[in-house]
């Protein structure tokens, strides 16, 4: 895609800005109505024929890989999309599955508080990153999504709400949970805990020239938390090639001389080039790579200046770039005029990987070498040892089915876009390649996008072992997809 193709409370209030936010999302819709979604929900499972399978019926989706179209009704989610409470006081929110992260920020910002991990699109829903996993620039530190969960309900396969906790009668739920892509059921209500947040984020883009000091400049960061004197509350990354990679280094601020503005015709990701320095509304932060879709906006054209000028503003959004590509998936026009042109097919290569920071370097100067994709996305995280099932020891792996280690530092690396496919290779030779490169280094990949691995395989790096008594127990007549199937069957 980037090559052109398709493709109530004492603190601060936080500004929100420049970006579109509807007069309806930032209000909590209160037990009394979470209520009744929950009945709705129920009677759309009751609803089902017995024997028939249980799939969601839900508007915006952020996974890439083809799905087969479902047949039936699907569950009636559409009343779970809202923020039913927030208590400024404990500092959490109860927040519907289906809430996406838009609504999440638009209703705990102006009350001085964000989630602990905020993914960069706008329509990832809350049960989506739990279930699915998520990450953004608060990593790091605080983990991933599903590490600040307290408790969740869920609509389980079997048509019952339970509610699973850290600990208790369902605390295998609660743990196998992330990463089981409502496999195991669905996350109907969620408390989170929430960070209290600032006004403004201040940015040090810093650039390295080889990758090895950059790995070095992470393992500093996190930790001391700082980068030569200057604390660090955001870390991610871009890689335009192996001599040219910058750290976006961010730090809460009260004030700062001047925030940039990148939801009009400047493009935030060029910015890193640019400008050794900046600042970002703490609203216009967390959806700085909403806006592009990172750089994958280049492909529709939305980055071109006169294109852009005509462009709607409320249009720069990664939903409508998804719908896009979707529609491309399903017509494939480009597809059929590249053919006409005698152009090569081309391979879609979409993954988020996890590689440990030790090896970090060798698989970007290797990634640069085989696949000719750029820039990537790049974003450290670890564990947390402070989280809802910890103190956690080292070496600790404490979510079966995404089994990153305690006390490891990985890094994410992000790559979107497609690759044409060699003369005598075959669609997927590229993903398969990049599979077993990240496996071989220790690695993991996230499951929202094409997969290859053989079913043995597959168990082994997600956790097979601790997923099926789980299944068995919440969905005993497997009426919900199982993983392998819905990650590497595209069911
Ligand atoms: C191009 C691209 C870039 C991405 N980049 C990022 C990124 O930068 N940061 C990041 O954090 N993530 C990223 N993701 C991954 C994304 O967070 C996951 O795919 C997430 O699952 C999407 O959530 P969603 O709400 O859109 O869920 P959907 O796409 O609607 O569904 C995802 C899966 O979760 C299941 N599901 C949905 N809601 C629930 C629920 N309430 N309970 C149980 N299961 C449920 C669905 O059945 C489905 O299997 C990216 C994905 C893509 C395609």
């Amino acid at each position: 895609m980037h090559d052109g193709r398709v493709l109530d409370t004492p603190t601060p209030a936080a500004p929100l800005s420049t970006s579109t936010v509807s007069p309806l999302i930032g209000q909590t819709v209160g037990a009394q109505a979470h209520a009744r979604a929950v009945e709705a929900l129920l009677a759309s499972y009751r609803a089902i024929p017995p024997g028939s399978g249980v799939r969601l019926a839900k508007r915006t989706s952020n996974l890439f890989r083809p799905r087969a179209t479902a047949s039936g009704p699907g569950l009636d989610v559409s009343g779970l999309g809202g923020v039913i409470s927030v208590d400024t006081v404990a500092a959490t929110a109860d927040v519907q599955g289906m809430c996406t992260y838009e609504q999440l920020v638009a209703t705990t910002l102006p009350k001085g508080f964000m989630p602990y991990v905020v993914p960069q699109l706008r329509t990832i829903t809350l049960g989506g990153a739990v279930t699915g996993l998520g990450i953004e620039a608060t990593s790091f530190r605080n983990g991933l999504p599903h590490e600040s969960v307290l408790e969740l309900d869920v609509l389980t396969g079997a048509g019952e709400i339970v509610t699973a906790r850290p600990t208790g009668e369902h605390a295998d739920l609660f743990a196998a949970f992330p990463n089981s892509y409502g496999t195991l059921g669905y996350g109907v209500r969620l408390r989170i805990a929430l960070e209290r947040v600032h006004p403004y984020v201040a940015l040090r883009n810093v650039r390295f020239d080889d990758l090895d000091d950059l790995v070095a400049a992470i393992g500093t960061v996190v930790a001391e938390g700082a980068w030569q004197g200057e604390a660090v509350d955001f870390l991610d990354g871009v890689m335009f090639s192996p001599t040219e990679a910058y750290l976006v280094l961010g730090r809460w601020a009260d004030a700062v001389p001047a925030a940039s503005d990148y939801t009009g015709q400047r493009v935030y990701y060029r910015s890193l080039r640019d400008r050794d320095r900046d600042a970002l509304t703490a609203l216009d932060y967390l959806w700085r790579w909403d806006t592009d879709w990172f750089w994958c906006s280049q492909a529709f054209g939305a980055q071109h200046p006169t294109l852009r000028r005509a462009w709607p503003a409320r249009w720069r959004r990664s939903d409508v770039y998804h719908r896009i590509v979707a529609l491309e998936n399903r017509y494939r026009v480009v597809a059929r005029l590249d053919r006409w042109r005698g152009r090569p097919e081309r391979e879609r290569v979409i993954q988020d990987v996890e590689v440990p920071l030790a090896a970090t370097a060798e698989f970007l100067r290797w990634f640069a070498a085989s696949v000719p994709m750029a820039p990537v996305w790049l974003c450290p995280l670890r564990v947390r040892r402070d989280g809802p099932l910890g103190p956690l020891p080292e070496g600790a792996q404490p979510w079966p089915l995404y089994p990153l280690r305690v006390g490891e530092t990985y890094v994410n690396i992000g790559f979107w876009g497609t690759v044409p496919i060699e003369p005598g290779a075959a669609d997927g030779d590229v993903n398969r390649r990049i599979e077993a490169r990240v496996a071989g280094l220790g690695g993991h990949k996230s499951l929202y996008s094409d997969a290859y691995y053989d079913e043995a395989d597959f168990w082994a790096r997600y956790g097979g072992a601790a997923y099926r008594p789980v299944k068995d127990r919440y969905d005993p007549a497997h009426r919900l997809l199982d993983l392998y199937a819905k990650a590497v069957g595209r069911r």
